[in-house]
């Protein structure tokens, strides 16, 4: 069993221009995450969804100013980021980065070893991977590709999906893995979810702007974030009152103070 607990939770974000002042997005978050239960958290653009992503991945633009992240315990904040990922934290970024002249493969080996602290077996990591590929229904020959350079907005997502089938987080963040996916690759991406939550009983935190994947992976409470905070929990019923009002009530609330 394990638990990510963030509390008050406040990141400013550095600006590219050295000499601004960083932003102050993240504003008084709190949260709670434990193995086997989806958070579903939902909120306009711009609320500071992925900033909370890359402040619990451990992002360097992205300065906790107070609060804390913890992982059954530990001081995630103290944590380099590669700790974090051995620790079991996953991130699936919302715009994955290209990395010209790094194959997939290689890419997914390095990954996997500093995870689980040893190289996986050959024999047995090239079977591991091809039955991931075909589930998420990707072409073996992506394996010889530069990992995402060059890939459609739904690919990049599915191989997002891979690293989190064959690197087995306990607790797995996917910031809008739902966005520019068309509905077979909905589907795909979402089954590999359920995968991951059924075979690891993984914690998952999935951000999202719209609640039709919440159709294919079903959340147990749904958190609605605005002004770069969570402003309401809930059971997977506010998802629908999501689905028919907007944001717009939490909003308005939140600009009224
Ligand atoms: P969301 O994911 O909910 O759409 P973000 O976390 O991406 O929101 O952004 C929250 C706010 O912080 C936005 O106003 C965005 O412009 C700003 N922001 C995020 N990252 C940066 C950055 N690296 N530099 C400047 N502003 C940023
Ligand atoms: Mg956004
Ligand atoms: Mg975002």
């Amino acid at each position: 069993m394990t638990t990510l607990e963030i509390r008050d939770l406040h990141v400013d974000v550095a600006q590219t221009d050295a000499d601004a002042e960083p932003i102050h997005i993240l504003k008084g978050v709190n949260l709670t995450v434990k193995s086997g239960e989806t958070h579903a958290i939902m909120g306009p653009n711009g609320s500071g969804k992925s900033t909370l992503s890359y402040a619990i991945a451990g992002h360097p633009k992205y300065q906790v100013t107070s609060g804390s992240i913890t992982l059954d315990g530990e001081d995630v904040l103290e944590m380099s980021v590669d700790e974090r990922a051995r620790a079991g934290l996953f991130l699936a970024m919302q715009y994955p980065v290209e990395v010209p002249g790094v194959s997939m493969s290689n890419f997914l080996r390095t990954a996997a070893t500093a995870v689980r602290g040893e190289a996986p077996k050959l024999r047995h990591w090239v079977k591991e991977t091809k039955e991931a590929m075909t589930a998420l229904d990707i072409d073996p020959s992506f394996s010889e590709r530069s990992v995402n350079e060059g890939f459609s907005g739904g690919e990049k997502k599915r191989h997002e999906i891979l690293q989190l089938d064959l690197l087995k987080p306990k607790i797995a963040i996917l910031d809008e893995t739902d966005s520019g996916l068309d509905v077979d690759a909905l589907r795909v991406v979402s089954e590999g979810v359920n995968r991951y939550k059924e075979q690891e009983n993984g914690g998952i935190l999935l951000i999202t702007h719209y609640t039709r994947i919440l159709r294919y992976i079903k959340p147990d409470y749904v958190h609605v974030f605005v002004n770069g905070r969570v402003v309401e929990s809930a059971g997977p019923e506010l998802a629908d009152e999501l689905e028919e009002n907007g944001y717009e009530r939490f909003t308005s609330a939140a600009k009224a103070g």
